[in-house]
């Protein structure tokens, strides 16, 4: 048998409802807030990884799916896809078009994780991006959004964090001031928090070491470091949030380890997956267009894996959507013709109809594979019927009956379930 591959699964219709219900949530929110999809292919040129999301990033020097083509390019499958909106943004010049471009994007993510941490290398990500301002009122309105998006899902324990990583003026000092910290601890320190100390130390606050994580907790906090610029930002940020009246905590140690990230930097925890588990994280990335080759133009955006979004909604939530309402049942070959036209007609007027050709099965088995799909109403195409051009509904909440003629179904139906 073959199986499908390490690290992906199958998403089954039983449990589509629960993704589309996800997703539906997210485009209609997002919509809201004048952000349109994009879609961009699912592998890339390696180069745009390796400079949008940094060489020295464990994404990049452990978990892509990279290989060659039959020409010889490398390519790899999107790990994320911050990095590719924002080739498409260069590529198709969008910086050109007036005001701010928002855009987001669903769709599978590649990542070659180690499948026992219960990570798949398949995974499915929501994500937006906002281009062209650095006002923080983009940074608070798509915090809203966000939330909004959660509500929507009935997640209401989401909690916000929220930091500022500085820009390019304040730093360097800061990333100075961490390293004297560091160096006098550096032996105690995983080889991992090592190298990242000599390629870039604020990634050491992405270590999962506990001793490490004690060490970090001890560490200087990025905002006793930031310029006024950057302060005056993260205010009017957190200003904006608390006239929206969103909850939200200041996490001093939230650091992103990449490189572009600039001043916003946010993620979300719910209850359930603990503090180690953000459901999310994103923020400014002020500096990844111009580190792509395009011109100067600021971001901010998030994503959230889409896996733990279905895990985490309410129960109430589980949705089943696009259940077939109709079940035709047949008693003889004769049956055939006539259910496939009343099953067409029906579905020409919006009725979801189920209609399995298996005359040989027995009118009462029919029922039960009825009664297992939960249909509202069963249409019985008997010899009778079929001989008289009639149709028989069953109700299936009360288990009456009615003949009645072919042509009046879809009427009748119309007013059985209205009432
Ligand atoms: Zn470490
Ligand atoms: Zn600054």
């Amino acid at each position: 048998m073959i199986e499908a591959p390490k690290g992906t699964r199958d998403v089954l219709p039983d449990e589509i409802g629960r993704w589309q219900f996800v997703e539906e949530c997210a485009r209609e929110t997002f919509e809201r807030y004048a952000f349109r999809e994009i879609r961009t292919p699912i592998f890339e040129s390696t180069e745009l990884f390796a400079r949008g999301i940094g060489e020295g990033s464990d994404i990049v020097a452990k978990e892509m799916y990279t290989f060659h083509d039959r020409k010889g390019r490398s390519v790899t499958l999107r790990p994320e896809n911050t990095a590719p909106v924002a080739r498409a943004f260069i590529e198709h010049q969008m910086h050109r078009a007036p005001g701010l471009q928002r855009m987001y994007y669903i769709g599978p993510m590649f990542r070659y994780e180690r499948p026992q941490k219960g990570r798949m290398r398949q995974f499915h990500q929501i994500g937006v991006e906002v281009f062209g301002s650095d006002h923080p009122a983009v940074d608070a309105e798509t915090l809203e959004m966000l939330m909004a998006f959660l509500g929507r899902l009935g997640l209401d324990d989401a909690e916000l964090a929220l930091n500022s990583v500085g820009d390019p003026v304040c730093r360097p000092v800061y990333r100075k001031a961490l390293l004297a910290y560091l160096e006098p601890r550096r032996d105690t320190l995983c080889e991992d928090c090592r190298r990242r100390m000599a390629d870039n130390p604020l990634r050491c606050f992405d270590c999962k070491v506990e001793a490490d994580r004690a060490v970090m907790a001890r560490a200087p906090a990025i905002t006793d470091y930031l310029c006024a610029a950057c302060r005056e930002h993260f205010g009017r940020v957190t200003e904006y949030l608390r006239a929206y009246g969103i909850r939200h905590r200041l996490d001093p140690r939230l650091v992103r380890g990449l490189d572009y990230y600039r001043r916003t930097s946010f993620e979300v925890t719910l209850q359930g997956l603990g503090a180690q588990n953000a459901l999310l994280g994103g923020g400014r990335y002020d500096g990844l267009i111009k580190e792509l080759g395009g011109p100067e133009v600021p971001g901010f955006g998030f994503a959230v894996g889409e896996e733990r979004l279905v895990m985490s909604l309410p129960a109430a939530a589980a949705v089943s959507r696009g259940t077939p309402e109709i079940f035709i049942a047949t008693v003889d070959e004769r049956g055939v013709e006539r259910a496939l036209l009343v099953a067409r007609a029906l579905r020409r007027v919006g009725r979801r109809v189920v209609f399995d050709p298996l005359p040989d099965k027995s009118l009462r088995a029919q029922l039960r594979r009825a009664n297992d799909l939960q249909v509202r109403f069963v249409l019985i195409l008997g010899e009778t019927e079929v001989r008289e051009r009639a149709v028989t509904i069953k109700r299936m909440s009360d288990g009456s009956q009615e003949t009645i003629a072919e042509d009046r179904v879809g009427a009748r139906l119309a007013e059985m379930a209205g009432a």
